[in-house]
C-alpha cells in the first residue's frame, strides 16, 4: 500500500509514516518478487541479494543469467524483431502511448519500488515515471516523422533519384546503471523499439526489481513477447556476453566502464552510444536572480542525493554577489529534511550503497584534510539509515583535492568565487568532462552566447538540468569524457538505425554512350560539372 493510494493491494510491509523508525524493516511480498524475477532469463541456479538502502536489510534474491541464457535471449529477440520490423509504425506508436497511460496509472507502485531499491526521496523518484511518460509520448507522437524516408538530390538532376531509408539495426543491448533505475532501464530502449529493434537489457544488479517492473509494463502495454528480454548478472560477464552478440550497444554508466565497452564494440565494428560521467558546472553571473539561483543550485546539487549524471558539483559565483548567494544557498541547504521513508516527506533520501557512501566520505574528508571549509553538512548520518550523508557545501577546494576534478556522485558541491565572466567560462571548461552546465543570469541572450562557449552537451539557462532533460525533442549527451552519441530527439532514435541510400537511375547510364570515346565522355562530364557548379548545385 502506498502513502497516496490506499486501495491497492499491499506491496510493502514496513514503516511509511513520517516518524522514521530505523529499527523497522521493509519487506516485499514474496509473490510479488517472484512474479517480477520470473521475467529474467536465468538458469544458473545462482542468485544475487539486493538490499534496501532504507534499512540495509535484504529485499530480494535475483536469479543470475549464464552466457547460454544471453545466447537464448538473442535467439528469441531476433525472431521477435523479424516480426516487429513489419509491424506498422503507427501500431508501435500506439503501444508507446498506451505505455504512457500505464506508467501514470501504476505510478504509486513504481515509486514504492524505486524508493525501496534506491533509497531516494519519493519526490526524486517521481522524476522517473515522469520522464518515461514524456519519452513514451514523445516517440509515440514522432516516430513516423523521424523514420520517414527522405528524397535527396541525385548526381544527375531529374535522372538520378535518391531515397534515404532508416532501417533498424536488429537487436540492441541496453546496459544501464542503478541511479535512475526506472528511467535508465527503459528510456533508451523505448527509442530502440520505436525504430523497429528488439532489446536485450541488463540493468544494474542493485535495482533489478524496478527494471523488471518496467518490462512487465511493456508487456501489459502490448509489446510482443521476447521483444524486450532482461538478463541479470555482473557487468563484466553478462554485459560482455551482450556486447559479443548485439547489433548496437546503448551504455549508460561510468566513464571507466564506457571506455572498456567502446573498445569491445570497436572490435566487432558495431556502433555504441556511451552516456558517461560528469563534473557539471553552474555559473551564477553578477546579474542573476539570487533567490532563483539558490533554489536551482539546491535542486541541482542534491536531487537524488547527488547521484544524478547531470547534477551540479562545481559552482562558479560572481564576486559581486558571492556572499549573498552563498548565504541563501547555505540557508536553503541547512533547511533540507532527510529521512528514510516511502512517504512524500523529505527533501533528500539515502545514497544507494556503502560504496557510494565511502566515495562521498573519502572526497569530503580528503578536501577538509587539505584545507577546504565545510559551509553545510559534511557528515554521514547512520542515525537515519546505513548510507545517509548530509547535503554538503565546500569552499576553498583546490586542484590537489580529489573532489576538485573527480566526479563524487554524491550530495557534495564546491563553490568558487570568480571575478569575471571570462574566468567563469574558462573554469567551467576545466577538466575532462562535458555533460551538463547551467547559467543563471537575467540577460538570457547573453547567457546563450556564453552557452556556445561551454564545452558540454546540454546547457540550461535559469534552470539547472530539468529543462533540457525533460525537453524530449532536445538531444542529450556528453562532450569529451562524458560520452559519445545522444539520447532523446531524432538523434536518440536514429542512432538505432542503419542509414540506407537507394539510388534509382533513369535513361542515361554512367559511362560513354552512343559510341562516344572515353576522352569525349570525360570532356562532356567536365562541361557538365562546370555547368552544375555555375547553377549553384551542391
Ligand atoms: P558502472 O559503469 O559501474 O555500471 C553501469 C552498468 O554497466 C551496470 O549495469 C554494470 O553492471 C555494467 N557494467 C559494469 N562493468 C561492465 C563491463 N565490464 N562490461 C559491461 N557492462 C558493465 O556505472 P555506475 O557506477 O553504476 O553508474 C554511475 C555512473 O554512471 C556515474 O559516473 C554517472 O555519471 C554515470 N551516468 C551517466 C548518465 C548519462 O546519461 N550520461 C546517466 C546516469 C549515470
Amino acid at each position: 500500500m502506498s502513502a497516496s493510494n490506499s486501495d491497492r493491494q499491499p506491496l510493502v510491509d514496513g514503516p511509511r509514516d513520517p516518524e522514521h523508525d530505523p529499527a523497522a524493516s521493509y519487506a516485499l511480498e514474496p509473490g510479488y518478487v517472484s512474479r517480477l524475477t520470473a521475467r529474467i532469463l536465468a538458469t544458473s541456479g545462482e542468485t544475487h541479494e539486493v538490499l534496501s538502502p532504507l534499512d540495509g536489510a535484504p529485499l530480494a534474491h535475483i536469479p543470475q543469467s549464464t552466457d547460454a541464457d544471453v545466447e537464448e535471449a538473442f535467439r528469441r529477440a531476433r525472431i521477435a524483431q523479424e516480426k516487429w520490423v513489419r509491424t506498422p509504425v503507427a501500431e508501435r506508436e500506439r503501444l508507446l502511448l498506451r505505455l504512457h497511460d500505464l506508467v501514470l496509472d501504476r505510478q504509486d507502485e513504481i515509486l514504492d519500488l524505486i524508493v525501496l531499491e534506491s533509497g531516494k526521496a519519493r519526490k526524486h523518484a517521481f522524476d522517473e515515471p515522469l520522464h518515461i511518460a514524456l519519452t513514451a509520448r514523445y516517440y509515440g507522437r514522432t516516430t513516423a516523422k523521424h523514420l520517414a524516408s527522405e528524397r535527396r538530390p541525385g548526381v544527375i538532376p531529374a535522372l538520378t533519384r535518391i531515397d534515404v531509408n532508416h532501417l533498424p539495426k536488429g537487436v540492441v543491448g541496453v546496459i544501464s546503471p542503478w541511479n535512475y533505475p526506472f528511467t535508465m532501464a527503459l528510456c533508451d530502449g523505448l527509442a530502440a523499439l520505436a525504430a523497429g529493434n528488439a532489446v536485450v537489457a541488463k540493468p544494474d544488479a542493485q535495482t533489478m526489481l524496478t527494471a523488471l517492473l518496467g518490462a512487465e509494463l511493456l508487456e501489459q502495454a502490448g509489446f510482443p513477447k521476447d521483444l524486450w528480454t532482461v538478463v541479470a548478472g555482473p557487468g563484466d560477464k553478462v554485459g560482455t556476453s551482450i556486447i559479443q552478440r548485439a547489433d548496437y550497444i546503448c551504455f549508460t554508466g561510468s566513464t571507466a566502464t564506457g571506455k572498456l565497452i567502446g573498445k569491445q564494440c570497436a572490435e566487432r565494428v558495431i556502433g555504441c552510444s556511451l552516456e558517461l560521467g560528469g563534473k557539471n558546472a553552474m555559473l551564477v553571473l553578477a546579474d542573476a536572480d539570487i533567490e532563483r539561483a539558490a533554489e536551482g543550485a539546491t535542486r541541482a546539487v542534491f536531487s537524488n542525493t547527488g547521484q544524478l549524471c547531470v547534477s551540479i558539483e562545481r559552482l562558479y559565483v560572481a564576486d559581486e554577489i558571492y556572499d549573498r548567494f552563498v548565504g541563501r544557498f547555505v540557508a536553503r541547504t541547512q533547511a533540507m529534511t532527510l529521512g528514510a521513508t516511502l512517504a512524500w516527506e523529505n527533501d533528500m533520501g539515502s545514497l544507494i550503497s556503502q560504496n557510494q557512501l565511502d566515495t562521498t566520505v573519502a572526497h569530503v574528508d580528503d578536501a577538509v584534510a587539505k584545507g577546504a571549509r565545510v559551509l553545510a553538512g559534511g557528515k554521514a548520518r547512520p542515525d537515519l539509515g546505513p548510507f545517509f550523508y548530509e547535503p554538503t557545501i565546500l569552499e576553498g577546494v583546490s586542484p590537489e583535492m580529489t573532489c576538485f576534478g573527480t566526479e563524487t556522485f554524491g550530495p557534495v558541491v564546491s563553490v568558487y568565487r570568480v571575478t569575471s565572466e571570462e574566468e567563469a567560462i574558462e573554469r567551467a571548461n576545466d577538466g575532462e568532462y562535458g555533460l551538463n552546465a547551467a547559467i543563471y543570469s537575467r540577460d538570457t541572450a547573453r547567457a546563450r552566447t556564453i552557452a556556445a562557449r561551454i564545452k558540454s552537451g546540454t546547457v540550461n539557462i535559469n534552470e539547472a538540468f530539468a529543462a533540457s532533460f525533460a525537453s524530449l525533442d532536445a538531444p542529450m549527451g556528453g562532450f569529451r569524457q562524458s560520452g559519445t552519441g545522444r539520447r532523446q530527439g531524432a538523434e536518440g532514435l536514429l542512432r538505432y538505425t542503419e542509414t540506407q541510400s537507394v539510388a534509382t537511375q533513369r535513361l542515361l547510364r554512367f559511362g560513354p554512350m552512343f559510341g562516344m570515346s572515353d576522352e569525349s565522355y570525360a570532356k562532356t562530364m567536365t562541361l557538365a560539372l562546370r555547368a552544375l557548379k555555375a547553377l549553384g548545385r551542391a
